[in-house]
């Protein structure tokens, strides 16, 4: 690591598909980069298994193996990794001087946001106590916890089928509730969900609450159809969320454009509203949302960051 005194080039956070592209470059342009590993290491990517559709990779790859790849692509260019939680910065000031709590500060140049999105929860009023008891975001981390026991799946988009085909390979059963009885998932992963055997749809249905936090475990779902008013408890051993996400973009509020949701605001690809501050991948892409596009936009602010760096005489 560079003594703390010394300005970086570049600094990267986020170590999802996005950043470690956006490492991957900077590093061969000569920039050091520091990479910022936060709460989630290797993003989206590093929850999923078999990814079919990133180009090159005619049989799939696993998605942890294709972060692991990057990373490595990334550190044998120079790039360096740290651990740590961005507390605060203030973008009005160059060079920006970007604070990680405990005295650990750096001084960067340019910075370029990949901070991704993370998985959306219910707000139901035992959701929280049973979050690793039974109720959990992540189908490839928990769903081995749930052999031969009843399934439930919140959600219906991509997401939601992709964990039901996913939790299948588990559960004695896995049952997909959503709130509505049209599907944003596209019709491929719709259909595969739907000829599943061990899958079942419950349509038109709202989780109002998850039981039982008082055993500590998920015993049945407190569920509401939206059309007849119908309540009734529906016992299940776990429910993943399948709901979409949120951008991790908080710390910026104020200092960069945001949408309503929070997603970053970026113009011509990658700029944000602040010169040589520069954001790809999920934290500010609502539409695509995909591993290639997410790389697509860390090379864009990578190239970008390169550029910025030599017309300020660096
Ligand atoms: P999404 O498309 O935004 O779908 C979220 C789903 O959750 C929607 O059906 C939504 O219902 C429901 N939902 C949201 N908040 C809810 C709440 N509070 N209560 C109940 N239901 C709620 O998100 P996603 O499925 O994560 O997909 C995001 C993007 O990634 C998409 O572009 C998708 O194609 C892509 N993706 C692709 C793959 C793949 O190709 N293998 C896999 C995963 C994701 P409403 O429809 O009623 O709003």
């Amino acid at each position: 690591m560079e003594n703390a005194n010394s300005i970086r080039d570049t600094v990267i956070l986020g170590t999802g598909c996005a950043g470690l592209t956006a490492a991957i470059y900077t590093a061969r342009a000569n920039m050091k980069p520091l990479v910022v590993d936060g709460h989630e290491p290797g993003g989206q990517l590093s929850l999923t298994t078999l990814v079919e559709n990133f180009p090159g990779f005619p049989d799939g790859i696993q998605g942890p193996d294709l972060i692991e790849n990057m990373r490595k692509q990334a550190a044998r260019f120079g790039a360096e990794y740290m651990h740590g939680h961005l507390a605060s910065v203030n973008l009005m000031e160059r060079t920006f001087k970007l604070d990680f709590g405990g005295g650990k500060t750096v001084s960067t140049h340019t910075l370029i946001i990949a901070t991704g999105a993370s998985a959306r929860w219910l707000g139901l009023p035992n959701e929280k106590a049973l979050i690793g008891h039974g109720v959990s975001s992540c189908a490839t981390c928990d769903g081995a916890f749930f052999r031969n026991l009843p399934i439930a799946v919140i959600g219906g988009g991509d997401s939601a089928m992709e964990e039901a085909l996913f939790l299948s390979r588990f559960g004695s059963k896995v049952t997909l509730i959503h709130r509505r009885d049209h599907f944003r998932a596209s019709k491929i992963m719709l259909e595969r969900a739907r000829k599943h055997e061990k899958i079942e749809f419950l349509t038109d249905t709202v989780v109002e609450d998850v039981l039982d936090a008082g055993k500590k475990e998920v015993t049945a779902l407190k569920l509401r159809n939206v059309k007849t008013g119908k309540v009734w408890d529906f016992p299940v051993s776990a429910m993943f969320l399948g709901i979409g996400h949120e951008p991790n973009a908080k710390m910026f509020t104020g200092q960069l454009d945001m949408d309503q949701d929070g997603y970053l605001k970026t113009h011509d690809f990658v700029f944000t509203n602040v010169s040589g501050v520069f954001a790809c991948g999920d934290v500010q892409d609502r539409r695509y949302r995909q591993a290639i596009t997410a790389a697509g936009s860390g090379c864009a602010a990578a190239l970008e960051a390169e550029r910025f760096l030599e017309e300020h005489g660096r």
